[in-house]
């Protein structure tokens, strides 16, 4: 099989991985609807390209990122997964030098200006490790490349790989799929919660707190993610955000990634009912409610059955549970106070902030001069004493 045929065989069902990509977005946004996650082809001569994703950095840079693995042929059976072992369909392997050659040309011609590159299983964790590790480094010093690296870490790698590859890598990653040892058991009989998904996440924490920066990649830590299957075990939302709220806290995660289940053909799971993708949507805002706009998980707006309403973004849900009949004094408040309220985003209760001190806030078009969205966030506000009144004109009727 040529290079290119076997990246098309290895990268058919990578949308799975949500990886960088917009979907869900790096802000909380009460308007955002779901993007597509299907991957992007450039021009009708790259009609071949459904390898490559548009993809959202850390730092916000959009690229156009190839989303690849190493091998499809896994030795695990995961009951979601495309790649378990005995699946019937055509397997393909990369050696990690020939992986190296053919994206370096990719990324010369422009096609792809960064990778995120994961495998199958094959010959356990720290077999399958080293195969990744030495693309990636193939990669960085045969062919200088200096973009943008996202590398899995294996289920069983050990503590050197992890470390080898947080110097070869900006992003480092590894797929926690279920939020506890009984979830998982109910996905991934073969994988241990513990000892394989999250050590490895700890050792990246004890790694960053041990080492200086100067020993990574471009002198700066890499950041790490995780995924979660959601809905693939049957838990509730309240136990994927709780095991993210405790990731994020504790090793100091960048952010979790939600991938609504959708059965498989030819796996166990392939007669349970697809997830609906807007719970995906739900648990990104309310993992970035958590994340950057001081929300507790038990703030949360969940049903009794623990998951939040695919209805109603939680955010309003929240509002319209704790600020109708407490509405916040936009001129008294504080930051996070203020950040509570749908329609007030981070840079809005800075320029908040910023605005009152030299004058009283007392109408609705001076806050929407200040980027909030007014006519949301009205409900729940106070402007000098007074309920907010909304004027139909100032929105435009
Ligand atoms: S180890 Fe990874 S590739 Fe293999 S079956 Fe499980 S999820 Fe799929």
């Amino acid at each position: 099989m040529n290079p290119l045929d076997t990246l098309i065989e290895l990268s058919s069902q990578m949308t799975l991985e949500h990886a960088e990509e917009s979907r869900g977005g790096l802000r909380y946004s009460t308007t955002k609807t779901i993007e597509s996650s299907k991957p992007t082809c450039y021009s009708p001569k790259e009609s071949r390209a459904a390898f490559v994703h548009p993809a959202q950095l850390p730092n916000g840079k959009s690229i156009k990122l190839l989303k690849t693995l190493l091998s499809s042929a896994c030795e695990r059976d995961c009951f979601y997964c495309p790649f378990r072992a005995g699946r019937d369909f055509r397997r393909a392997t990369f050696k990690p030098d020939e992986f190296a050659n053919l994206f370096s040309k990719m990324n010369q011609s422009g096609f792809a200006q960064g990778v995120f590159l994961s495998s199958g299983l094959a010959g356990g964790g720290v077999r399958t490790q080293d195969q990744l590790l030495d693309a990636a480094d193939i990669l960085r010093k045969k062919h200088q490349f200096k973009g943008y690296i996202h590398l899995k870490i294996m289920p069983g790698a050990e503590k050197d790989q992890v470390f080898r590859a947080m110097q070869l890598a900006d992003r480092v990653s590894i797929n926690l799929e279920a939020p506890n040892t009984e979830r998982l058991a109910r996905l991934a009989p073969h994988k241990t919660f513990i000892e394989e998904l999250l050590r490895p996440l700890r050792w990246v924490e004890e790694i960053r707190r041990a080492v200086p920066a100067h020993q990574f990649w471009n002198g700066k830590y890499p950041s790490t993610v995780t995924q979660f299957v959601a809905g693939g075990a049957d838990e509730s939302d309240l136990e994927l955000l709780t095991t993210t709220h405790w990731l994020t806290k504790n090793l100091r995660l960048k952010r979790a990634y939600f991938s609504a289940f959708h059965p498989i053909r030819d796996t166990p799971l392939e007669n349970k009912p697809a997830v609906n993708p807007l719970r995906e949507h739900r648990l990104y805002q309310a993992s970035f409610l958590i994340r950057d706009y001081g929300f507790e998980v038990e703030d949360l707006p969940f049903a009794s059955d623990e998951n939040l309403p695919l209805h109603s973004d939680p955010k309003l849900a929240w509002a319209q549970l704790n600020l109708v009949h407490a509405p916040v004094e936009v001129n008294r408040a504080g930051r996070r106070e203020l950040m509570r309220v749908p329609g007030i985003g981070q840079r809005g209760a800075e320029a908040i902030l910023s605005a009152r001190r030299i004058r009283k806030l007392r109408d609705l078009s001076s806050l929407k001069k200040l980027g909030v969205i007014a006519e949301r966030a009205a409900p729940y506000l106070l402007l000098d004493g007074r309920k907010a009144a909304v004027q139909p004109a100032l929105f435009g009727g």
